[in-house]
């Protein structure tokens, strides 16, 4: 019996509003709800997080996304999409089994804020740049 939230809602030892469900993952409503119709999209299997699930299960796991966000387009008449997975804790993340939100925008003061600080006048890019790619 596993001690993470994700898999006992996969393995319905606790309830989840699950929208989309196959062989290889689950899709159910974030209990925070963002903005309306913010969905989780998890593997089954579980994976700390996105650098550990194998490419296989990604890819599939990206296509369900694209058809839970058609749907909530389509019935909650979202205007875009948040697409978000974090990381470890410096991120955000506080469940430990890799899931991807999907967070539906509405307009522009619904609930989520992406922030992309512009920090283009304090870095070298070059250097950036260089360091990855070398
Ligand atoms: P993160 O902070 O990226 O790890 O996201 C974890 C998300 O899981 C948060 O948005 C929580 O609201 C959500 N969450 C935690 N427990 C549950 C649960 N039992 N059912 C649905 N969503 C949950
Ligand atoms: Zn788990």
């Amino acid at each position: 019996m596993s001690d993470c939230i994700f898999c006992k809602i996969i393995n319905h030892e606790i309830p989840g509003k699950i929208v989309y469900e196959d062989d290889v993952c689950l899709a159910f409503l974030d209990l925070s709800q963002t903005t309306d119709g913010h969905t989780l999209v998890i593997p089954k299997q579980h994976f700390n997080h996105i650098l550990d699930v194998d490419a296989d299960t990604l890819s599939h796991m990206i296509k369900v996304v694209q058809i839970v966000a058609k749907n909530i387009e389509n019935k909650l008449g979202a205007k875009g999409f948040n697409i978000v997975s974090n990381m470890n804790e410096i991120a955000g993340q506080s469940v430990h089994h890799f899931h991807i939100h999907i967070i539906p925008r509405y307009n522009e003061s619904d609930g989520f804020k992406a922030i992309y600080t512009d920090r283009s006048n304090e870095v070298d890019l070059d250097k950036i740049y260089t360091k990855l790619v070398d």
